[in-house]
């Protein structure tokens, strides 16, 4: 077997840190080509001390100089570069067959293109890329030939129930419906009142996943279902209206395609990321990945019911910009990173997140973008919008 050199974007989060245990069960079929992150040199000097990568990236130049500097003596020989073009030199570079990219934001979104334009294998949990640039980010993977294997738990189950030979981005011939699952997140079942009040701690405190704080608030609005359903469009080449959303409180199914002769299939398993990470890896071989086997017995019932739009602004916010088209999805993409970002630091009521995003929508047209540059244009502006808008309340009674 021919060892494959990987990359992983975002090593010292969530995602990267179940990438790197799953990694470490197959010594044989993988080895660690880069690690990156954004600060915390802490956690990658401990990465580099175990997987000894070729090269490490720290996005923060200071933090790039501590890890250079604990690394030296150390036996170890990791390269350590700084900032964005180390990010993308590591996504592109000749030597990697895989990327995994878990940054999380649209700080993921020219490290992945980079990947994308260079025919890697993409592992794409930075779901964010697609929403802001899904035209762009596919075309390049079609040019390139890289190959995208969805990790987002959802879309990982979609394409698993996918018809035999199904590449990402195709149309998929006998499919009627995609039926994306959603837990509904830690307030599923609060009044918009109670919702008011919420803190970061109980938004961060998702029933089923352990993520970062950014998706976990976003699983908390519901904005994340809506943002994966801008990413189901791209990814499985369909409209709006062929994706219904599902709550599924439990987490167990994590997603069902629907055919035309009636038959209906879905993916089960325990809520642990290694499942669809190692399913990307080994595709189309199958790998363990270090999860416990379903229990049915134990989980006992499986349930379901309709999402509310009314209690959960920023799913109709998504749905409206995902059928409208052309630019909207970036400027609601930016506006929510701001808006999260805000009430993380308690300058923003949770229920204030969707009218934030809201006030920014203005700035979408229907004209897709058509080059990066015009996505990083959009994406500043929206930003600065919505933080004109921080500040508008910040200063009225
Ligand atoms: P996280 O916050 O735990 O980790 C983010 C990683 O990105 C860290 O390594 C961080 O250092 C790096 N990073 C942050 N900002 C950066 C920047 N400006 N430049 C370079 N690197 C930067 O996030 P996560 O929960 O692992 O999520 C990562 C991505 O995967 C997100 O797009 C998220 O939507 C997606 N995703 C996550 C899960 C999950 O279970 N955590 C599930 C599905 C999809
Ligand atoms: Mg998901």
């Amino acid at each position: 077997m021919i060892t494959q050199q990987v990359t992983v974007l975002g090593s010292t989060g969530s995602i990267g840190v179940s990438t790197l245990d799953v990694l470490a069960r197959h010594p044989q079929r993988w080895r660690v080509f880069a690690l990156t992150a954004d600060t915390n040199d802490s956690a990658m000097v401990q990465q580099c001390r175990t997987f000894n990568p070729r090269i490490a990236v720290m996005n923060d130049p200071a933090a790039a100089r501590r890890l250079e500097q604990a690394l030296r003596g150390e036996r170890v020989r990791t390269e350590v570069l700084a900032g964005k073009e180390g990010l993308r030199e590591v996504a592109a570079h000749p030597e990697v067959d895989t990327v995994m990219a878990a940054i999380v934001g649209a700080a993921g979104l020219e490290p992945s293109l980079a990947a994308a334009q260079h025919g890697k294998k993409i592992l794409l949990a930075n779901k964010e890329s697609l929403v802001m640039s899904g035209r762009l980010f596919m075309q390049a993977c079609n040019r390139s030939g890289a190959s995208l294997l969805p990790i987002d738990s959802e879309h990982n189950a979609i394409f698993q129930c996918m018809p035999s030979g199904y590449a990402s981005g195709a149309m998929a011939a006998g499919v009627d419906k995609i039926l994306l699952t959603a837990s509904g997140g830690p307030f599923r079942e609060w009044s918009i009142d109670a919702m008011r009040e919420v803190t970061p701690e109980q938004a961060c405190a998702h029933p089923n996943w352990s993520m970062g704080r950014k998706i976990s608030v976003d699983s908390a609005s519901m904005m994340n279902k809506g943002l994966e359903l801008i990413e189901a469009v791209w990814l499985f080449n369909t409209s709006v209206d062929n994706v219904e959303i599902v709550i599924h409180p439990q987490s167990v199914i994590h997603s069902l395609v629907q055919y035309n002769d009636g038959s209906v299939l879905a993916q089960l398993g325990n809520p642990d990321m290694r499942t669809p990470i190692a399913h990307g890896l080994a595709w189309p071989d199958r790998i363990d990945s270090g999860v416990e086997p379903l229990d049915l017995a134990l989980i006992a019932q499986l349930s379901f019911e309709k999402p509310d739009f009314g209690r959960f602004p920023c799913l109709q916010l998504a749905a409206d910009a995902a059928s409208a088209g052309g630019s909207f999805s970036c400027v609601l993409n930016a506006a929510n990173e701001v808006a999260v970002s805000a009430f993380l630091d308690n300058k923003l009521p949770f229920t204030a997140i969707p009218k934030l995003i809201e006030s920014t929508l203005h700035l979408g047209g229907s004209t897709e973008l058509n080059s990066i540059e015009e996505v990083k244009a959009l994406d500043f502006e929206a930003r600065q919008v919505a933080a004109q808008y921080l500040q508008n309340k910040a200063h009225s009674p």
